[in-house]
């Protein structure tokens, strides 16, 4: 869903997600409660379809927006630790 930017006259700017198409042109400040008007930005949109500027887009909407995992882990044999060596001297390490 797209965030809109609103102006409020006495706070900041702040930002209401929200359909797209659905968000009116006032809304009420979350700090003072003032009718605040809608500020008309730029969208965010990649500027190339690079492998590292995906990487990059998505991070920056993983911090707004992460993604949401449904269900739980699937479930199969207890995990084992795996070994970081195979030499059998190393057993005899102190563990910590
Ligand atoms: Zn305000």
């Amino acid at each position: 869903m797209p965030i809109y930017e609103y102006r409020c006259p006495a706070c900041s700017i702040f930002e209401v997600i929200s359909p797209m198409g659905a968000a009116s042109d006032q809304q009420s400040c979350p700090t003072c409660g003032q009718a605040s008007q809608r500020k008309i930005s730029a969208p965010n949109l990649s500027k190339t379809s690079s492998a590292a500027f995906q990487l990059i887009d998505s991070t920056h909407r993983s911090a707004s927006e992460p993604q949401v995992v449904s269900g739980s882990l699937p479930r199969g044999a207890p995990r084992r630790s795996q070994p970081y060596t195979s030499n059998p001297l190393h057993r005899k390490l102190p563990r910590p």
